[in-house]
């Protein structure tokens, strides 16, 4: 472990404040101690921002601001171009220190350090293209076009499951749009944080920048401060529905501008014209990776009558099999939750479905044998989409519903709260166009023949409903971190005013 963290430039001591390259600060506040979700154990602590701290970061994000946001867009490029190649060199040891810290299997740790050099790459040929529009003027001799441009230094809070992606696709784009940005990661994950802030004070130390990439470690307070802070114009939230809604009333509160990536409870309907060994497929990716710990991790099913019971079985006997352990270990499919209230809290989500009538098929227990945060993957015969159902509880539980007909399969599935990832399984044309069609899935994202967990970054990613709304990483995401601004610009001479107004 010490040689991995050495990698990393860590220690069993690290700042946790950083406003830009060798401006580490020591608030003198008591460190948060990051454990082992695998054994519980301590690997390092993290001294957090404090107030002071936090000043001093923010205004030097602010201070950067004033010279990054006139550094032309593909130079500014080029230095996430560079990002994307310090990730490269560091994939590896980044991809364990996520493992080793919130307990995704190695696999899964390196797979999201991939998806930062993947959002790097999509930001650096964005430089090139953050288009306006021009419009025909109604006026003679007008010109009116729109144009973009950065909107200020940003904060990003993020959760501590995507402990490194979820910075990297705000931060990439946020960067070639011209922002420059304060980041708070989860006080779960702070070693992720300060790892990735060491690459990015390289990065910057490189192309003699700073305070573009800062960081200010901390707990739900240090995020507070940046809800209210009025000179963070975006906040970024990742997180759960309740935080989220405190941050959103917060920024709105200011008449910021709040990008809320929040819970989900993501479902898959499987057709009886299904292809189910693609299916039984999707779902144990869906539902037992990360631990069920993903924004997008399948927690329901909603099974066609005719083939619920083959489904099910064929699950039961792949959960059955899932190699559980060191999430570091080859092999080893599951690792341990987050934290001993998250194995709290799935049990009591066991008791209540249980309460309600269903059936645990497999799972539904803690497995201390394995270490204290370790659960069965857990399969629960729901006789209806009863309250708890409708919840997301952060642990690989996976609900299973029947249905007989599509329609209402699709109101089944739209009948939750959270509105992030969906899909359908099914070989027929008409039911997978129903489900994508007006009337169908009321998601941000919704698959067909794919699970719905593992988005690429190329497409917009994010949900509706009480997932928040915002829209993150591909597609016209970018344009959430730049202000618009309309110029219509006169060469006629004359001064016509639109809608034909004499006002003489
Ligand atoms: P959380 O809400 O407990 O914490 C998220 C972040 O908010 C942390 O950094 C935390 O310190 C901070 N925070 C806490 N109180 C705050 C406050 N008052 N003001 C500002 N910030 C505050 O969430 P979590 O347990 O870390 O993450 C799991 C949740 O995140 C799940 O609900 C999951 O679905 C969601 N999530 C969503 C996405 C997405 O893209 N939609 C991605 C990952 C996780």
């Amino acid at each position: 472990m010490k040689t991995l963290l050495a990698k990393l430039q860590l220690d069993s001591i690290n700042l946790g404040a950083c406003s830009g390259p060798k401006k580490w600060i020591d608030s003198g506040a008591s460190p948060l101690t990051s454990c082992n979700p695998t054994t519980g154990a301590p690997i390092a602590q993290v001294i957090p921002a404090d107030g002071a701290a936090y000043a001093t970061v923010v205004a030097s994000a602010e201070a950067a601001f004033k010279q990054w946001r006139s550094v032309p867009a593909p130079k500014r490029g080029d230095v996430v171009r560079d990002l994307g190649a310090i990730l490269r060199e560091f994939k590896e040891p980044l991809g364990e220190l996520v493992s080793l810290e919130m307990g995704k299997i190695r696999a899964e740790g390196i797979g999201e350090v991939q998806e930062m050099i993947d959002i790097c790459d999509f930001a650096v040929g964005l430089s090139r293209q953050l288009y306006g529009l021009t419009m025909h003027s109604e006026r003679p001799a007008h010109r009116m076009y729109e144009q973009w441009h950065p909107l200020g230094p940003i904060g990003i809070i993020t959760a501590f499951n995507f402990p490194v992606a979820v910075w990297s696709w705000n931060a990439a784009l946020a960067a070639v749009c011209g922002d420059t940005m304060v980041w708070k990661p989860s006080e779960l994950t702070p070693l992720c944080g300060v790892a990735v802030q060491h690459l990015a004070n390289q990065v910057m130390a490189d192309h003699q920048l700073t305070g573009i990439f800062t960081l200010a470690a901390g707990a739900g307070d240090i995020g507070q401060r940046m809800a209210e802070d009025q000179r963070l114009p975006l906040i970024s939230f990742t997180g759960s529905i309740p935080t989220g809604r405190r941050v959103a009333q917060t920024v709105a509160g200011r008449l910021g501008r709040p990008l809320l990536e929040l819970g989900g409870n993501n479902a898959i309907i499987v057709s009886d014209k299904a292809e189910l060994d693609l299916a039984v497929r999707a779902i144990m990716f869906g539902a037992v990776g990360t631990a069920g710990q993903r924004c997008t991790s399948t927690r329901r099913i909603i099974a066609h009558a005719a083939i619920v019971d083959e489904l099910t079985t064929r699950l039961v006997n792949a959960y059955r099999q899932t190699p559980i352990g060191d999430p570091l270990q080859p092999g080893v499919l599951m690792g341990p939750l987050a934290t001993s209230r998250a194995v709290a809290a799935m049990l009591r989500a066991v008791e209540r479905a249980v309460a309600d009538g269903g059936v645990v098929l497999t799972g539904g227990v803690a497995r201390p044998d394995l270490g204290p945060q370790f659960v069965e993957p857990t399969i629960i015969r729901m006789p209806a989409q009863t309250e708890i159902v409708r919840e997301e509880t952060f642990a690989p539980i996976l609900y299973v519903m029947s249905y007989r007909s599509l329609d209402e399969a699709i109101a089944l599935h739209n009948s939750v709260t959270q509105g992030l990832s969906s899909a359908i399984f099914t070989d027929s044309l008409r039911e997978a166009e129903m489900f994508l069609s007006v009337a169908g899935s009321d998601c941000g994202i919704a698959n067909v023949n794919i699970g719905t967990s593992g988005a690429e970054i190329g497409g917009a990613f994010g949900g509706e409903k009480d997932t928040g709304g915002g829209r993150e990483s591909g597609s016209d995401a970018w344009k959430a971190y730049m202000r618009r601004q309309t110029n219509t610009i006169n060469w006629s001479g004359e001064l016509p005013l639109a809608q034909g107004i004499k006002f003489e």
